[in-house]
Protein backbone atom coordinates (compact mmCIF):
# COMPACT_ATOMS: atom_id res chain seq x y z
CA UNK A 1 0.00 0.00 0.00
CA UNK A 2 1.10 3.56 -0.69
CA UNK A 3 2.76 5.75 2.26
CA UNK A 4 1.10 8.79 1.77
CA UNK A 5 -3.01 8.96 3.57
CA UNK A 6 -5.42 10.70 2.14
CA UNK A 7 -8.56 11.25 5.01
CA UNK A 8 -12.32 11.04 3.44
CA UNK A 9 -15.53 12.57 5.06
CA UNK A 10 -17.96 10.13 5.49
CA UNK A 11 -19.66 11.04 2.61
CA UNK A 12 -16.75 10.97 0.56
CA UNK A 13 -16.61 7.43 1.53
CA UNK A 14 -19.93 6.80 1.10
CA UNK A 15 -19.46 7.33 -2.73
CA UNK A 16 -17.34 3.87 -3.07
CA UNK A 17 -20.14 1.78 -1.13
CA UNK A 18 -22.30 3.16 -3.55
CA UNK A 19 -20.01 1.19 -6.77
CA UNK A 20 -18.78 5.06 -7.69
CA UNK A 21 -15.28 5.72 -8.13
CA UNK A 22 -14.94 9.16 -7.72
CA UNK A 23 -14.55 11.34 -4.37
CA UNK A 24 -14.81 15.06 -5.23
CA UNK A 25 -12.16 17.72 -3.92
CA UNK A 26 -14.88 18.62 -0.92
CA UNK A 27 -14.92 15.35 0.23
CA UNK A 28 -10.99 14.88 1.06
CA UNK A 29 -9.24 16.67 3.99
CA UNK A 30 -5.27 16.09 3.16
CA UNK A 31 -4.29 17.28 0.31
CA UNK A 32 -0.64 16.28 -0.55
CA UNK A 33 1.57 18.36 -3.46
CA UNK A 34 2.29 15.47 -5.72
CA UNK A 35 -0.82 13.45 -7.65
CA UNK A 36 -0.37 9.41 -7.60
CA UNK A 37 -1.38 6.24 -6.10
CA UNK A 38 -2.46 7.18 -2.24
CA UNK A 39 -4.06 5.17 0.73
CA UNK A 40 -7.51 6.62 1.58
CA UNK A 41 -8.77 6.11 4.58
CA UNK A 42 -11.48 7.79 6.77
CA UNK A 43 -11.36 10.30 9.25
CA UNK A 44 -11.13 7.45 12.13
CA UNK A 45 -7.92 5.94 10.27
CA UNK A 46 -9.62 3.54 8.88
CA UNK A 47 -8.76 1.78 5.37
CA UNK A 48 -11.01 2.47 2.69
CA UNK A 49 -8.83 1.51 -0.35
CA UNK A 50 -6.39 2.82 -2.51
CA UNK A 51 -6.82 5.09 -5.29
CA UNK A 52 -4.95 7.16 -7.29
CA UNK A 53 -5.03 11.42 -6.38
CA UNK A 54 -5.21 14.37 -8.78
CA UNK A 55 -3.96 17.37 -6.90
CA UNK A 56 -5.67 19.98 -9.41
CA UNK A 57 -8.52 18.57 -10.57
CA UNK A 58 -12.23 18.70 -8.94
CA UNK A 59 -12.44 14.48 -9.01
CA UNK A 60 -9.39 14.60 -6.67
CA UNK A 61 -9.15 10.81 -5.91
CA UNK A 62 -10.18 8.13 -8.31
CA UNK A 63 -10.50 4.21 -6.54
CA UNK A 64 -8.39 1.53 -8.21
CA UNK A 65 -8.41 -1.02 -5.38
CA UNK A 66 -10.80 -1.87 -1.98
CA UNK A 67 -8.55 -4.40 -0.68
CA UNK A 68 -5.09 -3.58 0.73
CA UNK A 69 -3.36 -5.62 -2.41
CA UNK A 70 -0.66 -3.76 -3.58
CA UNK A 71 -1.10 -2.08 -6.87
CA UNK A 72 2.14 -3.15 -8.81
CA UNK A 73 3.05 -4.42 -11.63
CA UNK A 74 1.78 -7.78 -10.80
CA UNK A 75 -2.25 -5.99 -10.34
CA UNK A 76 -1.91 -4.20 -13.17
CA UNK A 77 -1.46 -6.99 -15.30
CA UNK A 78 -4.05 -8.88 -14.05
CA UNK A 79 -6.68 -5.76 -14.49
CA UNK A 80 -5.83 -5.63 -18.31
CA UNK A 81 -5.64 -9.45 -18.35
CA UNK A 82 -9.31 -9.64 -16.85
CA UNK A 83 -10.48 -6.93 -19.25
CA UNK A 84 -9.27 -8.28 -21.95
CA UNK A 85 -10.88 -11.57 -20.96
CA UNK A 86 -14.16 -9.42 -21.02
CA UNK A 87 -13.52 -8.88 -24.41
CA UNK A 88 -13.67 -12.30 -25.62
CA UNK A 89 -15.25 -12.96 -29.13
CA UNK A 90 -15.45 -9.69 -30.35
CA UNK A 91 -15.22 -10.16 -34.36
CA UNK A 92 -13.07 -7.86 -35.20
CA UNK A 93 -9.02 -6.86 -34.88
CA UNK A 94 -9.68 -3.08 -33.56
CA UNK A 95 -11.72 -2.12 -30.56
CA UNK A 96 -11.20 -0.54 -27.07
CA UNK A 97 -9.56 -3.27 -24.21
CA UNK A 98 -9.92 -0.80 -21.15
CA UNK A 99 -12.81 1.84 -20.53
CA UNK A 100 -11.77 4.05 -17.50
CA UNK A 101 -14.32 3.51 -15.15
CA UNK A 102 -16.15 0.93 -16.62
CA UNK A 103 -13.33 -1.51 -16.34
CA UNK A 104 -12.92 -0.37 -13.09
CA UNK A 105 -9.15 1.52 -14.48
CA UNK A 106 -10.58 5.12 -14.13
CA UNK A 107 -9.22 7.21 -16.75
CA UNK A 108 -7.48 5.09 -18.50
CA UNK A 109 -8.26 4.24 -22.12
CA UNK A 110 -6.28 1.74 -24.34
CA UNK A 111 -7.49 0.69 -27.23
CA UNK A 112 -6.12 -1.68 -30.00
CA UNK A 113 -5.76 -1.79 -33.16
CA UNK A 114 -4.34 -5.04 -34.73
CA UNK A 115 -0.74 -4.92 -33.49
CA UNK A 116 -0.96 -1.44 -32.49
CA UNK A 117 -1.89 -0.21 -29.39
CA UNK A 118 -3.45 4.05 -28.22
CA UNK A 119 -3.44 4.93 -24.92
CA UNK A 120 -4.67 7.66 -23.35
CA UNK A 121 -4.00 9.06 -19.90
CA UNK A 122 -6.80 11.02 -18.86
CA UNK A 123 -5.56 12.03 -14.94
CA UNK A 124 -3.02 13.73 -12.90
CA UNK A 125 -2.99 10.25 -10.79
CA UNK A 126 -3.21 7.99 -13.81
CA UNK A 127 0.01 9.57 -15.69
CA UNK A 128 1.75 8.99 -12.60
CA UNK A 129 1.30 5.10 -13.02
CA UNK A 130 2.45 5.02 -16.63
CA UNK A 131 5.25 2.91 -16.91
CA UNK A 132 3.49 0.20 -14.88
CA UNK A 133 0.90 0.42 -17.20
CA UNK A 134 2.87 0.19 -20.46
CA UNK A 135 4.63 -2.82 -18.93
CA UNK A 136 1.28 -4.26 -18.11
CA UNK A 137 0.28 -3.77 -21.90
CA UNK A 138 3.81 -4.97 -23.07
CA UNK A 139 3.14 -8.00 -21.64
CA UNK A 140 -0.50 -8.56 -22.02
CA UNK A 141 -0.98 -7.39 -25.34
CA UNK A 142 2.47 -7.68 -26.90
CA UNK A 143 1.27 -5.26 -28.97
CA UNK A 144 4.73 -4.09 -32.16
CA UNK A 145 3.96 -0.34 -30.87
CA UNK A 146 2.00 1.85 -28.45
CA UNK A 147 1.43 5.49 -28.69
CA UNK A 148 -0.35 7.60 -26.82
CA UNK A 149 -2.67 9.98 -27.85
CA UNK A 150 -2.88 12.04 -24.55
CA UNK A 151 -3.86 15.02 -26.83
CA UNK A 152 -7.05 15.81 -24.86
CA UNK A 153 -8.43 18.99 -23.71
CA UNK A 154 -9.42 17.17 -20.33
CA UNK A 155 -6.14 16.32 -19.52
CA UNK A 156 -5.67 20.28 -18.53
CA UNK A 157 -8.24 20.38 -15.96
CA UNK A 158 -5.65 18.31 -14.53
CA UNK A 159 -2.95 20.49 -14.51
CA UNK A 160 -1.01 18.18 -17.87
CA UNK A 161 0.05 19.09 -21.27
CA UNK A 162 -1.63 17.61 -24.31
CA UNK A 163 0.99 15.35 -26.53
CA UNK A 164 0.79 12.30 -28.87
CA UNK A 165 3.88 10.40 -28.33
CA UNK A 166 5.12 6.83 -29.19
CA UNK A 167 6.50 5.13 -26.60
CA UNK A 168 7.03 1.87 -27.39
CA UNK A 169 8.10 0.01 -30.75
CA UNK A 170 6.60 1.23 -33.73
CA UNK A 171 3.02 2.49 -35.27
CA UNK A 172 2.23 3.14 -38.52
CA UNK A 173 0.28 6.10 -40.22
CA UNK A 174 -2.78 3.49 -41.15
CA UNK A 175 -3.16 0.61 -39.64
CA UNK A 176 -5.21 -2.28 -41.04
CA UNK A 177 -8.04 -3.44 -39.14
CA UNK A 178 -10.90 -5.77 -39.83
CA UNK A 179 -14.29 -5.17 -38.10
CA UNK A 180 -17.10 -8.51 -38.99
CA UNK A 181 -16.76 -8.67 -42.91
CA UNK A 182 -14.72 -5.72 -43.78
CA UNK A 183 -11.29 -4.13 -43.63
CA UNK A 184 -10.77 -0.68 -42.67
CA UNK A 185 -7.73 2.17 -42.35
CA UNK A 186 -7.82 3.42 -38.96
CA UNK A 187 -5.03 6.16 -38.36
CA UNK A 188 -3.78 6.53 -35.33
CA UNK A 189 -1.32 9.05 -35.06
CA UNK A 190 -4.48 11.74 -36.93
CA UNK A 191 -7.84 9.90 -36.83
CA UNK A 192 -10.88 11.26 -34.39
CA UNK A 193 -10.24 9.74 -31.17
CA UNK A 194 -7.62 7.40 -30.85
CA UNK A 195 -7.68 6.66 -34.78
CA UNK A 196 -11.45 5.72 -35.54
CA UNK A 197 -14.63 5.47 -33.92
CA UNK A 198 -14.44 2.10 -32.23
CA UNK A 199 -17.26 2.64 -30.22
CA UNK A 200 -19.77 1.94 -33.02
CA UNK A 201 -18.87 -1.12 -34.20
CA UNK A 202 -21.74 -3.25 -32.87
CA UNK A 203 -24.14 -0.90 -34.82
CA UNK A 204 -22.32 -1.05 -37.51
CA UNK A 205 -22.27 -4.84 -37.75
CA UNK A 206 -25.90 -4.97 -36.91
CA UNK A 207 -27.04 -2.10 -39.72
CA UNK A 208 -24.65 -4.56 -42.16
CA UNK A 209 -26.73 -7.70 -41.40
CA UNK A 210 -30.43 -5.64 -41.85
CA UNK A 211 -29.24 -4.48 -45.05
CA UNK A 212 -31.75 -6.17 -48.01
CA UNK A 213 -29.90 -7.70 -50.65
CA UNK A 214 -29.91 -4.70 -53.98
CA UNK A 215 -31.03 -2.54 -52.02
CA UNK A 216 -30.46 1.88 -51.66
CA UNK A 217 -28.43 2.76 -48.23
CA UNK A 218 -27.41 5.94 -46.92
CA UNK A 219 -24.89 6.10 -44.50
CA UNK A 220 -24.93 9.76 -42.96
CA UNK A 221 -22.16 11.37 -41.38
CA UNK A 222 -20.16 9.07 -42.58
CA UNK A 223 -16.55 9.38 -41.14
CA UNK A 224 -14.27 7.26 -43.13
CA UNK A 225 -17.62 5.03 -44.71
CA UNK A 226 -17.36 3.81 -41.22
CA UNK A 227 -20.98 2.35 -41.87
CA UNK A 228 -21.49 2.78 -45.72
CA UNK A 229 -18.54 -0.46 -45.79
CA UNK A 230 -20.74 -2.81 -43.98
CA UNK A 231 -24.10 -1.69 -45.90
CA UNK A 232 -22.11 -1.94 -49.05
CA UNK A 233 -22.19 -5.62 -48.90
CA UNK A 234 -25.24 -6.18 -49.51
CA UNK A 235 -26.87 -2.78 -50.83
CA UNK A 236 -26.79 -1.97 -54.79
CA UNK A 237 -25.52 1.34 -54.12
CA UNK A 238 -25.02 3.51 -51.01
CA UNK A 239 -24.40 7.43 -50.58
CA UNK A 240 -22.04 8.16 -48.12
CA UNK A 241 -22.35 11.29 -46.70
CA UNK A 242 -19.69 13.94 -44.65
CA UNK A 243 -18.87 17.22 -44.45
CA UNK A 244 -15.08 16.16 -44.39
CA UNK A 245 -13.73 16.01 -47.78
CA UNK A 246 -10.05 14.36 -45.89
CA UNK A 247 -12.18 11.83 -44.01
CA UNK A 248 -14.21 10.70 -47.36
CA UNK A 249 -10.95 10.48 -49.12
CA UNK A 250 -9.70 8.19 -46.75
CA UNK A 251 -13.59 6.55 -47.23
CA UNK A 252 -12.80 6.19 -50.70
CA UNK A 253 -9.85 4.20 -49.98
CA UNK A 254 -11.04 1.94 -47.83
CA UNK A 255 -13.73 0.75 -50.19
CA UNK A 256 -11.01 0.23 -52.58
CA UNK A 257 -9.32 -2.04 -49.95
CA UNK A 258 -12.71 -3.75 -50.18
CA UNK A 259 -12.50 -4.16 -53.92
CA UNK A 260 -16.17 -2.15 -53.33
CA UNK A 261 -17.60 0.07 -56.39
CA UNK A 262 -20.85 0.87 -55.46
CA UNK A 263 -20.05 3.41 -52.61
CA UNK A 264 -20.65 7.44 -53.93
CA UNK A 265 -18.85 9.71 -51.65
CA UNK A 266 -20.75 12.93 -51.12
CA UNK A 267 -19.09 15.74 -49.81
CA UNK A 268 -22.06 18.09 -47.98
CA UNK A 269 -23.61 19.60 -45.11
CA UNK A 270 -25.70 16.54 -43.75
CA UNK A 271 -28.99 19.29 -42.88
CA UNK A 272 -28.88 21.06 -46.14
CA UNK A 273 -28.50 17.52 -48.16
CA UNK A 274 -31.12 15.71 -46.48
CA UNK A 275 -33.53 18.66 -46.86
CA UNK A 276 -32.46 18.24 -50.70
CA UNK A 277 -33.23 14.43 -50.92
CA UNK A 278 -36.81 14.59 -49.40
CA UNK A 279 -37.18 17.02 -51.62
CA UNK A 280 -36.03 15.20 -54.62
CA UNK A 281 -38.51 12.28 -52.96
CA UNK A 282 -35.71 9.96 -52.82
CA UNK A 283 -36.00 6.59 -50.93
CA UNK A 284 -33.53 4.57 -49.10
CA UNK A 285 -34.01 1.08 -47.95
CA UNK A 286 -31.22 1.49 -45.01
CA UNK A 287 -30.46 4.65 -43.43
CA UNK A 288 -27.73 5.10 -40.59
CA UNK A 289 -27.62 8.73 -39.04
CA UNK A 290 -24.69 8.93 -36.60
CA UNK A 291 -24.05 12.29 -35.80
CA UNK A 292 -21.10 14.03 -33.64
CA UNK A 293 -22.21 14.93 -30.23
CA UNK A 294 -24.54 17.68 -31.18
CA UNK A 295 -24.37 18.63 -27.13
CA UNK A 296 -21.07 19.05 -26.16
CA UNK A 297 -22.45 20.73 -22.60
CA UNK A 298 -25.73 20.71 -20.65
CA UNK A 299 -26.32 24.27 -21.80
CA UNK A 300 -26.44 22.94 -25.26
CA UNK A 301 -28.94 20.08 -25.25
CA UNK A 302 -31.70 22.03 -26.37
CA UNK A 303 -30.66 23.21 -29.45
CA UNK A 304 -28.99 20.27 -29.93
CA UNK A 305 -32.55 17.94 -29.42
CA UNK A 306 -33.63 20.35 -32.21
CA UNK A 307 -31.03 19.29 -34.53
CA UNK A 308 -31.21 15.99 -33.70
CA UNK A 309 -35.25 15.89 -34.12
CA UNK A 310 -34.58 17.68 -37.33
CA UNK A 311 -32.07 15.24 -39.57
CA UNK A 312 -34.06 12.08 -37.71
CA UNK A 313 -37.26 13.67 -38.86
CA UNK A 314 -35.78 14.06 -42.33
CA UNK A 315 -34.25 10.21 -42.29
CA UNK A 316 -37.76 8.91 -41.58
CA UNK A 317 -39.60 10.68 -44.49
CA UNK A 318 -36.66 9.22 -46.67
CA UNK A 319 -37.54 5.37 -45.84
CA UNK A 320 -38.89 3.08 -48.38
CA UNK A 321 -41.46 1.17 -47.00
CA UNK A 322 -39.97 -1.51 -44.90
CA UNK A 323 -36.80 0.78 -44.77
CA UNK A 324 -34.70 0.80 -41.42
CA UNK A 325 -33.30 3.55 -39.81
CA UNK A 326 -29.89 3.19 -37.39
CA UNK A 327 -29.61 6.17 -35.54
CA UNK A 328 -27.96 7.40 -32.80
CA UNK A 329 -26.87 9.88 -30.19
CA UNK A 330 -22.96 10.14 -28.53
CA UNK A 331 -23.33 13.11 -26.32
CA UNK A 332 -23.60 12.22 -22.93
CA UNK A 333 -25.70 15.37 -21.95
CA UNK A 334 -28.65 13.67 -23.75
CA UNK A 335 -29.93 10.61 -21.79
CA UNK A 336 -31.73 7.47 -23.29
CA UNK A 337 -34.71 8.91 -22.34
CA UNK A 338 -34.76 12.00 -23.71
CA UNK A 339 -33.15 10.57 -27.02
CA UNK A 340 -36.35 8.30 -27.06
CA UNK A 341 -38.99 11.07 -26.71
CA UNK A 342 -37.21 13.21 -29.37
CA UNK A 343 -37.49 9.97 -31.82
CA UNK A 344 -40.99 9.82 -30.81
CA UNK A 345 -41.59 13.73 -31.44
CA UNK A 346 -39.91 13.06 -34.99
CA UNK A 347 -42.20 10.39 -35.83
CA UNK A 348 -45.28 12.33 -35.05
CA UNK A 349 -43.74 14.96 -37.53
CA UNK A 350 -42.78 12.47 -39.96
CA UNK A 351 -46.33 11.22 -41.42
CA UNK A 352 -44.54 8.06 -41.02
CA UNK A 353 -45.88 4.76 -39.67
CA UNK A 354 -42.68 3.63 -37.58
CA UNK A 355 -41.80 0.36 -35.43
CA UNK A 356 -39.08 0.32 -32.88
CA UNK A 357 -37.37 -3.36 -33.21
CA UNK A 358 -34.40 -2.67 -31.02
CA UNK A 359 -32.77 -0.21 -29.10
CA UNK A 360 -28.98 -0.15 -28.41
CA UNK A 361 -26.08 0.94 -26.37
CA UNK A 362 -22.20 0.30 -26.09
CA UNK A 363 -20.64 -2.48 -26.80
CA UNK A 364 -18.91 -5.43 -25.01
CA UNK A 365 -16.22 -3.28 -25.11
CA UNK A 366 -17.39 0.27 -23.86
CA UNK A 367 -18.90 -1.56 -20.60
CA UNK A 368 -21.92 1.05 -19.39
CA UNK A 369 -22.01 0.82 -15.39
CA UNK A 370 -25.14 1.61 -13.92
CA UNK A 371 -23.45 2.81 -10.77
CA UNK A 372 -21.12 5.24 -12.80
CA UNK A 373 -23.42 7.51 -15.36
CA UNK A 374 -20.06 8.86 -16.93
CA UNK A 375 -19.18 5.16 -18.42
CA UNK A 376 -22.19 5.51 -20.77
CA UNK A 377 -22.68 8.37 -23.68
CA UNK A 378 -23.94 6.32 -26.43
CA UNK A 379 -27.37 5.18 -27.38
CA UNK A 380 -29.34 4.53 -30.33
CA UNK A 381 -32.37 2.59 -31.70
CA UNK A 382 -33.13 0.58 -34.86
CA UNK A 383 -36.70 1.36 -36.40
CA UNK A 384 -38.63 0.17 -39.44
CA UNK A 385 -40.99 2.00 -41.61
CA UNK A 386 -44.22 0.27 -41.86
N1 LIG B 1 -20.42 7.19 -38.28
C1 LIG B 1 -19.02 7.34 -37.98
C2 LIG B 1 -18.73 8.43 -37.00
C3 LIG B 1 -19.23 9.75 -37.38
S1 LIG B 1 -18.44 11.06 -36.54
C4 LIG B 1 -18.45 6.02 -37.46
O1 LIG B 1 -19.19 5.10 -37.09
O2 LIG B 1 -17.22 5.91 -37.41
C5 LIG B 1 -19.23 12.43 -37.18
C6 LIG B 1 -18.88 12.76 -38.62
O3 LIG B 1 -19.81 13.78 -38.97
C7 LIG B 1 -17.51 13.34 -38.87
O4 LIG B 1 -16.89 12.59 -39.88
C8 LIG B 1 -17.76 14.79 -39.34
O5 LIG B 1 -16.91 15.18 -40.39
C9 LIG B 1 -19.18 14.71 -39.83
N2 LIG B 1 -19.97 15.94 -39.74
C10 LIG B 1 -20.05 16.84 -38.75
N3 LIG B 1 -20.97 17.79 -39.01
C11 LIG B 1 -21.51 17.47 -40.22
C12 LIG B 1 -22.53 18.05 -41.02
N4 LIG B 1 -23.19 19.14 -40.65
N5 LIG B 1 -22.83 17.45 -42.19
C13 LIG B 1 -22.19 16.33 -42.60
N6 LIG B 1 -21.22 15.73 -41.86
C14 LIG B 1 -20.88 16.30 -40.70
Amino acid sequence: MSDTIVRVTARGGERWVRGHPWIFRSDVLDQPPEPGLVTVTDQRGRTLGQALYSPRSEIRLRLLERSGRPVDAAWWREQLGNALARRNGIDASAYRVVHGEGDGLPSLVVDRYDRSVVVQLLSAGIESQRSLILDAIISVLAPEGILLRNDVAVRRKEGLDEQVELVHGTVPDTVEVREGGVGYLAAPWTGQKTGAFLDQRPARVLAGALTPDGGRALDCFSYHGSFALHLARRAASVVALDSSADALERGAGNAALNGMTNIEWREADAFEELRAMERARERFDIIALDPPAFAKSRSAVPKALRGYREINLRAMRLLAPGGVLVTASCSFHVSRATFFEMLVMAAGDSGRRLAVREMLGQGVDHPELLTVPETGYLKGAVMTAL
